[in-house]
């Protein structure tokens, strides 16, 4: 569902350009909004949400799907943690569809997918365990790494239940946004991956911008 915001980038109280194969690492408190902001287009945005008052409290994408009987998300999601709680709602989409089935690229699936060679290869997981090595103050260790959400990834499911990996329906200057529900840690992947099309096979940086 298209949602636009009535927000304006020169009132956002911070932002930030995320490069391409770069982590981004905040915490938003409950009650602020804040907008992934894809500044070239068919960027996908790999992120986990933890309370950030109890990290084991976290994003559950079986939780989300469930409760709103959909798979894909959208404005009017509310993005529930592995207790039920909401944890943000999407406010404003000009996206429309993003994905929470597809898992974030690892060097492990992408020798599995793709080939051997692609073994090296910069992957989401490496940025997340990267944020979370240079942030022990969080406490955060491997394990607490699952289930995410792609932002702007089209992962369409078919007629018969199967999962593809699509060209991407975003473009330069759309966005999602949401209101967060309690104090979140966002910790955000700008995907590398250059082996399926969820970056047009050019990964490109995104912007993330917070309004109190
Ligand atoms: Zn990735």
């Amino acid at each position: 569902m298209i949602v636009e915001s009535e927000k304006q980038a020169a009132a956002a109280i911070f932002s930030e350009v995320v490069p391409a194969g770069d982590y981004f690492l905040k915490v938003v408190e409950a009650g602020q909004t804040f907008r992934i902001l894809d500044l070239e287009g068919n960027q996908a945005a790999d992120t986990l949400f933890y309370n950030a008052n109890d990290v084991s409290e976290r994003y559950s994408a079986m939780d989300t799907i469930r409760e709103q009987g959909n798979v894909y998300l959208t404005a009017g999601t509310k993005l529930l943690s592995n207790l039920g709680n909401e944890m943000l709602t999407i406010v404003a989409d000009t996206c429309g569809r993003h994905d929470t089935l597809g898992g974030a690229c690892a060097t492990e699936s992408n020798t599995v997918r793709y080939d051997l060679e692609k073994r090296c290869m910069h992957a989401c997981r490496d940025s997340w365990m990267l944020a979370i090595a240079e942030h022990e103050e969080l406490g955060l260790t491997k394990r607490d790494i699952t289930h995410n959400i792609n932002f702007f990834m089209n992962v369409p499911v078919t007629a018969a239940g199967g999962l593809t990996f699509a060209d991407g329906i975003s473009a330069p200057g759309k966005y999602v946004e949401m209101t967060a529900a309690m104090d979140v840690i966002v910790l955000i992947s700008n995907c590398p991956q250059l082996n399926n099309p969820c970056n047009g096979y050019n990964p490109t940086p995104v912007e993330v911008l917070i309004w109190n």
